[in-house]
């Protein structure tokens, strides 16, 4: 494996969709390669950051729901008047 197929076969692997012998493929580069150590530090912060994103973007759904529905009950009151 070199580094561009690393690269290509990092979500797979971070999601662990990579069959058995192309992970391993994967972690014997990464074993001997400090540049995609690196990347892979780097990807992980990255998916932290848009996890955190993520969560905070739900947390303001949760509170939207009700909101939404006043909304929507109200539009239908005007319908009907
Ligand atoms: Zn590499």
């Amino acid at each position: 494996m070199n580094c561009r197929e690393y690269v290509e076969f990092l979500m797979a692997y971070v999601n662990d969709e990579l069959p058995p012998d192309q992970a391993d493929a994967f972690r014997q580069h990464i074993s001997d390669c400090p540049p995609c150590i690196n990347y892979l530090e780097t990807y992980h912060d990255t998916l932290e950051l848009e996890k955190r994103a993520y969560e905070e973007q739900e947390a303001l759904f949760e509170e939207a729901p009700e909101n939404l529905v006043k909304a929507i009950l109200a539009a239908r009151g005007e319908d009907k008047a």
